[in-house]
């Protein structure tokens, strides 16, 4: 992991909702220091924005998931208007998304936006971008400079871009795009520059993710506004989730990046979601809730465990804020190892599981009880480290595997011969292994 690179950091927000820093390392330009702040999670709401009551019912929805800053469309009149009744019933800061009029813009700011985010390919008259700078810089408030490689490119002469700017970048694999990117964010930071107008955020998204880690990449080394990564069409959350982990935390990696959107065609509270995971694998977050831990399973399991681990996982979720590590694992062969350092964790067996709670054996119950169970364990467990009687991850699970057709067993060869009667799901998985 490399160190985060220096930025200038940018404020979003007010008193009511408060205030998220993006960035910093660098000192303001009134020369006050400042440290950089984590890497923030943003999101974008998917209904209409002028339907006021299902719009801020989605904001408090995605805030609640864990979304520190949120943008809207406004692509209507109708839509920055409805913003005033929006900002006052919402908790976090909301971004106004514009696209083609400038004006939408100015209305958002007059409504009580906390920031716009500009596309240089679709809002380029200077004297309109000008008119959006002075009006975000009477309120003290930044703007997102968003290029975008599905609105960036210069289609009619294309061809004679791609040669001119292709040898620019020519060892990228994406040289000419890249080189576009680049050129139109330079001219149009320039015209903010001339406003001496800084509080500036940069995004450069594109569905490819090696555009996406040049781009940012290259962008890193040129400016030093602070970073709005994401990845833009990136499909369904199937493959979006994917393209944006690599691109994203490729980057962050790399010390790129301040904050993130991870977008995708599904619900907008996943994108939370998986953001939030994505900065707690990176450690650059700490974690809220449950870690939870789950073997892949193999032709080794004895219970229904899709089920158990999708069951413990809802269950937790609501019930656990401690940032604990369960594990679920199917069975004493492998588990043991894998789940070493959980505080909770159960080894299924056959149509058993053994609960374990740092290191210390505390049921051995039927499969029908291990949820049960396992959450109260869980529940019990949380209760003392927040009375400071438990420390998180202080024991690790050490554990012997038991004879095969000991407490546990390896029932499949019982189950099998019809030695075992089994219940209707558990028969029904094993007529699909025999
Ligand atoms: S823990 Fe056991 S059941 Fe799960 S994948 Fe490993 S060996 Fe298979």
């Amino acid at each position: 992991m490399q160190p985060r690179r220096p930025t200038r950091q940018i404020t979003i927000g007010d008193s009511r909702v408060g205030f998220i820093r993006i960035g910093g390392g660098l000192p303001n330009r009134d020369g006050t220091p400042t440290t950089p702040a984590p890497v923030s999670v943003q999101t974008m709401t998917s209904g209409y924005t002028h339907e006021i009551d299902k719009c801020v019912a989605e904001i408090q929805k995605l805030s609640t998931a864990g979304a520190q800053v949120v943008r809207v469309a406004v692509p209507e009149k109708k839509d920055t208007e409805a913003l005033r009744h929006i900002i006052p019933q919402v908790n976090v800061p909301i971004v106004a998304d514009v696209h083609f009029h400038f004006q939408r813009a100015l209305e958002a700011v007059e409504s009580g936006v906390h920031k716009i985010r500009l596309n240089p390919g679709n809002i380029n008259d200077r004297k309109q971008v000008i008119d959006v700078i002075q009006a975000c810089k009477a309120r003290n408030l930044p703007i997102r400079v968003g290029v975008n490689e599905g609105s960036i490119i210069e289609r009619k002469d294309k061809q004679k871009r791609q040669k001119e700017l292709g040898a620019v970048f020519s060892d990228h694999k994406h040289g000419y795009l890249l080189a576009i990117m680049i050129a139109k964010l330079e001219e149009y930071l320039d015209i903010f520059y001339e406003q001496d107008f800084y509080d500036i955020a940069i995004s450069a998204k594109s569905m490819d993710c090696s555009l996406v880690i040049d781009a940012y990449t290259e962008i890193s080394k040129r400016f030093d506004h602070p970073l709005h990564l994401g990845v833009t069409h990136a499909g369904p959350k199937e493959t979006g989730t994917i393209r944006s982990v690599v691109a994203l935390g490729g980057l962050l990696l790399n010390g790129i990046g301040d904050t993130i959107r991870i977008s995708y065609a599904n619900d907008p509270i996943f994108e939370v979601q998986d953001g939030l995971e994505l900065l707690y694998c990176l450690g650059l977050k700490e974690r809220v809730g449950v870690d939870l831990i789950a073997c892949p399973t193999c032709g080794r399991i004895q219970v229904d465990l899709f089920t158990l681990i999708q069951d413990v996982r809802k269950a937790l979720a609501e019930k656990v804020t401690v940032p604990m590590k369960v594990a679920v694992m199917g069975c004493i062969v492998n588990g043991p190892g894998e789940a070493e350092g959980a505080d909770v964790a159960v080894f299924a067996g056959d149509r058993r599981g053994i609960i374990y709670v740092q290191g210390e054996r505390v049921a051995n119950v039927p499969e029908e009880e291990i949820l049960g169970r396992l959450l109260t364990e869980c529940l019990q467990f949380q209760d003392r480290v927040k009375r400071g009687e438990a420390k998180l991850g202080e024991k690790k699970v050490e554990i012997t595997p038991p004879d095969p057709l000991g407490q546990l067993g390896s029932g499949w060869e019982k189950m099998a011969a019809e030695k075992i009667q089994t219940k209707p799901q558990v028969a029904k998985l094993t007529v699909s292994r025999s």
